[in-house]
């Protein structure tokens, strides 16, 4: 049995999680039981701090993604796939209405190199 640091009650120890000190090796406990690290987890959560580092991670994420299609669109560009993707894409109503809106705010036509 062991006690827990943060609801004081005597737990067996199969409700704490296992930790190892790096140093020597040797197994070890949490001082915290399983239950209480998922109580905090859950108000960590709630929390601003975590709120903002899911927020910046999502961002980081977005970036890596924007990397990877600029990566895969440089790699690809001279391809014939690519082009025949490309110019497919073109004939569909959707890009179609999207060169037109271009035209209209740019007042001129929008140039695919
Ligand atoms: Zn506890």
């Amino acid at each position: 049995m062991k006690k827990c640091k943060q609801c004081d009650q005597e737990k067996s120890i199969d409700n704490f999680y296992k930790t190892i000190k790096k140093q020597d090796g040797t197994q070890s406990y949490d001082s915290t039981c399983k239950d209480c690290r998922i109580i905090n987890k859950k108000q960590y959560q709630k929390t601003d701090q975590y709120k903002k580092y899911t927020k910046t991670y999502r961002n980081k994420n977005k970036e890596n993604i924007n990397k990877n299609a600029k990566d895969y669109y440089i790699k690809n560009k001279d391809t014939e796939e690519y082009k025949k993707r490309k110019s497919d894409y073109q004939k569909t109503e959707k890009s179609k209405e999207y060169q037109k809106k271009y035209y209209q705010e740019h007042k001129k036509p929008l140039t695919t190199k």
